[in-house]
């Protein structure tokens, strides 16, 4: 080992790139920050100049792509399909499969390659590691992951229930187990992350049982745009007999739907705003967030048969005390009751927001994808060097 110590997160995505540079020796992150708008005017015309802009700030902190003090690149890959349950390192191979599974995730997997493919080209000698949205999901059981429908077509197309924001969801769980003073395998903790993306995830004991993303991020909970769960037949409805086409369909549903469909704003800040206000539309889309998450609390707790925790994280769980309180109301049958008081209290920090009596903990747990992206790079890599 060299006292290379440094790992450089990428998160590529279709029009923007973002980075941070984290010292995996004492956790310090020398630098940080997004290109955006990648492909318009007067922005970075691709994602080589993207990175190569990312090059020159790394290089004012002295810290460039080409500084010896870094151990490995981790990327930030969307779909890993049912290939990758774990970080890998990335080879020729490794990459072939990764293009494979673009039809799985062709918004998101050509933005990843295409990342990983200028790094390389930049700094052949340097190990990167691919870490996937969809790995820690690979546990769900069949029952759980299966849709019920025709058995060799679903496996023709690969169609299953894949699962996404894996990354926030092991981070999370696992300190939400630390929070409460216990090992990750003794826990049963239901994690919800709620940010502009939404989903559950039911995790036994540190192994994921259960998701509520599927086939791609638009099953499940209420999001800020996405619709979540609905009839199947409501898409065929809509083309029969609004004559809407795939692609049509396919922008109702990720980018006029949830919050935004129903009510006009997709930020749960504005959508509480209104509400003090008032007004009905923005009362009924938070009814609706509501709802939904409360459903999959229930389920979920089935699904675990024990709960130990129940954690919120990502932009609306870690800030909304408006949302913690409705989604955790009148549970107490369940074994949950909610401290108002500590609920109400904003802090960066991971803590304990149910009373002391409450069976279930309730825990706020702000979620740190790149870290964990880090450590698991980092992790990979010194495998490698044994
Ligand atoms: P992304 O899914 O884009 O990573 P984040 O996890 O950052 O999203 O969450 C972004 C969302 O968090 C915003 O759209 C907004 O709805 C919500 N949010 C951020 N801050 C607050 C807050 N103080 N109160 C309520 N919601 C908030």
């Amino acid at each position: 080992m060299t006292d290379a110590t440094l790992v450089l997160v990428l998160n590529s995505g279709s029009s923007s790139v973002k980075y941070q540079l984290i010292d995996m020796a004492d956790g310090s992150r020398p630098a940080a920050g997004l290109v955006e708008r990648i492909g318009e005017p007067s922005f970075p015309a691709d994602h080589a100049a993207a990175i190569g802009l990312i090059g020159a700030e790394l290089r004012e902190k002295g810290l460039g792509l080409d500084s010896p003090r870094i151990a490995a690149i981790g990327h930030r890959v969307v779909h890993g399909g049912r290939y990758f349950s774990r970080p890998a390192l990335i080879t020729d191979r490794v990459l072939d499969e990764v293009r494979r599974l673009v039809p799985l995730a062709p918004l998101h997997n050509p933005a990843n390659i295409t990342g990983i493919e200028i790094t390389r080209a930049l700094r052949p000698d340097l190990p990167q590691v691919a870490v996937f949205d969809t790995a820690f999901h690979a546990t769900i059981p069949e029952s759980a992951a299966r849709y019920a429908i025709d058995t060799e077509l679903a496996d023709e197309y690969a169609i299953r229930r894949y699962g996404f924001h894996g990354t926030s969801h092991q981070y999370v769980s696992r300190h939400t187990a630390e929070l409460l003073g216990r090992s990750p395998e003794s826990v049963n903790v239901i994690v919800l992350h709620l940010g502009n993306g939404a989903s559950a995830s039911a995790v036994a004991g540190g192994v994921c049982v259960e998701t509520s993303m599927g086939l791609t991020p638009l099953e499940g909970l209420v999001m800020g745009t996405r619709s979540g769960d609905l009839d199947p037949a409501v898409l065929l409805h809509l083309q029969r007999v609004a004559g809407m086409s795939v692609e049509e369909v396919d922008v109702l549903l990720n980018r006029r739907s949830g919050l935004k469909g129903l009510c006009g704003d997709n930020d749960m800040r504005e959508v509480t705003r209104r509400m003090a206000e008032g007004d009905q539309r923005a009362t009924l889309a938070f009814d609706v967030y509501i709802h939904r998450l409360r459903k999959y609390v229930g389920a979920y707790t089935a699904v675990l048969g024990r709960v130990d925790a129940i954690a919120f994280t990502a932009g609306v769980g870690e800030n909304s005390a408006a949302v913690r309180a409705a989604a955790m109301a009148n549970l107490d049958a369940l074994g949950v009751e909610l401290d108002p008081a500590l609920n109400a209290v904003r802090s960066a920090e991971a803590r304990l927001v149910s009373t002391e009596s409450s069976r279930i903990a309730v825990a706020v747990v702000p979620t740190d994808e790149e870290l964990e992206i880090a450590e698991q790079t980092f992790a990979v890599i010194r495998r490698t060097d044994e």
